[in-house]
């Protein structure tokens, strides 16, 4: 049986870890283009310099216009031509990154994440957007990044919001994997032919990438609570650390070598509800889960342990959670057809799916998180009224 594993070739995350990008930047040459929202260069500036300093490198202002679109990659492709630059950094947050992707297009490139909201950082693919910020297309590269930097000192000082809706994007990657795994999905696009004729051009995923997605799961529920009071206090701490590497690089393989499944889908078909535009991508992706282990019919027990984690960190556990307050049948059956296109992961599950058992996956988890929040704040009444003389 044919297997893959795809990841990046350089890995590493420290405390001020952006001292040391002037090094990464002097394996490929000595100047890098910098891609990045103004704002995100003015938080680390001085580090930047210091690093520039200290490694003789040039950093070459982008002046990034914000949207990874077609008509910005062409002219900073362009510039970095007319520059003479011998890599690309992607600095920021997801808009940032895709754009040094796509610029890079799979060579000499340097990623530095400055918030852990996403395991998108170390994958060989990017989205493309319109100028209106309409949906493009997605965008695919021979190689995986070169180097993935991370500065915990900075994602440490970065909202905690966004920590936690990393934590949610990690959150699906053990289900969609298992399912992977139960339905010998092959997961892994992006390979060249299979070598006899007429076999598939894609492979299965490995037992290593299926291990970083259990550790993936493991270090959500013994270390995601303790990170984000970390995160909220401003402090780099083991657990911080631990969910760093869980949100970027465990989440990150684990999906592109382990796969998706109806976690992603049914996270795309909530995307057509207005409401939830509000949310981030790792947040809706957290109910996503609650639907998939529904719609998988999963143990009570393992509902149970994953609702009660989505509560303890602050993730949604119902769509009110994610800004669908009132949702008709119609609305409901949109969505579930969304997640039920053909080129969707959902077809990933072991199982038949239909628009109809997705619909009653997602009524189920959202009123089983419901059902949750009104326990808990039963429960937290109760022994908050416990000292109370009434
Ligand atoms: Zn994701």
């Amino acid at each position: 049986m044919r297997k893959a594993f795809i990841c990046p070739t350089k890995y590493v995350q420290g405390e001020d870890e952006i001292l040391n990008l002037g090094y990464f930047v002097r394996t490929f040459g000595t100047s890098a283009l910098l891609i990045a929202h103004p704002d995100d260069v003015k938080r680390v500036k001085e580090k930047l310099e210091k690093t520039a300093e200290k490694f003789d490198v040039t950093f070459v202002e982008s002046h990034f216009n914000g949207e990874c679109t077609r008509q910005e990659t062409v002219r900073l492709s362009n510039l970095a031509v007319e520059k003479g630059c011998s890599c690309t950094i992607g600095l920021g947050g997801g808009k940032a990154i895709d754009t040094a992707k796509c610029v890079a297009q799979g060579e000499n490139l340097i990623i530095v994440p400055t918030i852990a909201a996403t395991d998108a950082p170390t994958s060989h693919s990017a989205v493309l957007y319109t100028p209106d910020g309409g949906f493009d297309d997605y965008a695919y590269f021979k190689q995986s990044p070169s180097v993935i930097l991370i500065d915990t000192t900075v994602i440490a000082n970065a909202p905690v919001r966004f920590l936690v809706a990393g934590m949610g994007d990690a959150l699906s990657t053990y289900f969609e994997a298992r399912a992977n795994v139960q339905s010998c999905t092959k997961v892994n696009a992006g390979l060249p032919c299979g070598v006899r004729e007429g076999t598939c051009p894609e492979a299965r995923g490995t037992k290593a990438a299926f291990a970083m997605a259990e550790l993936c799961y493991e270090n959500l529920l013994s270390d995601g609570i303790k990170a984000k009071i970390a995160c909220e206090n401003h402090v780099v701490t083991p657990a911080l650390e631990t969910i760093i590497e869980t949100n970027i690089l465990l989440s990150g393989i684990g999906f592109e070598s382990g796969g998706l499944a109806a976690a992603h889908a049914i996270h795309d078909g909530l995307t057509i509800l207005e409401g939830t535009h509000r949310y981030y991508h790792g947040e809706k992706v957290a109910f996503g889960t609650l639907a998939q282990l529904a719609l998988e019919n999963a143990p009570e027990e393992e509902m149970q342990e994953v609702l009660e984690f989505c509560s303890a960190v602050g993730l949604p556990v119902c769509l009110e959670d994610i800004g669908v307050e009132n949702v008709t049948d119609e609305e409901l059956r949109q969505v579930a057809e969304k997640s039920c296109i053909p080129e969707e992961s959902i077809y990933a599950m072991p199982f038949p799916v239909t628009v109809e058992s997705v619909m009653a996956a997602i009524k189920t988890a959202d009123s089983m998180g419901r059902n949750h929040t009104r326990k808990a704040s039963f429960n937290a009444c109760r022994e908050g009224g416990k000292g109370l003389n009434l």
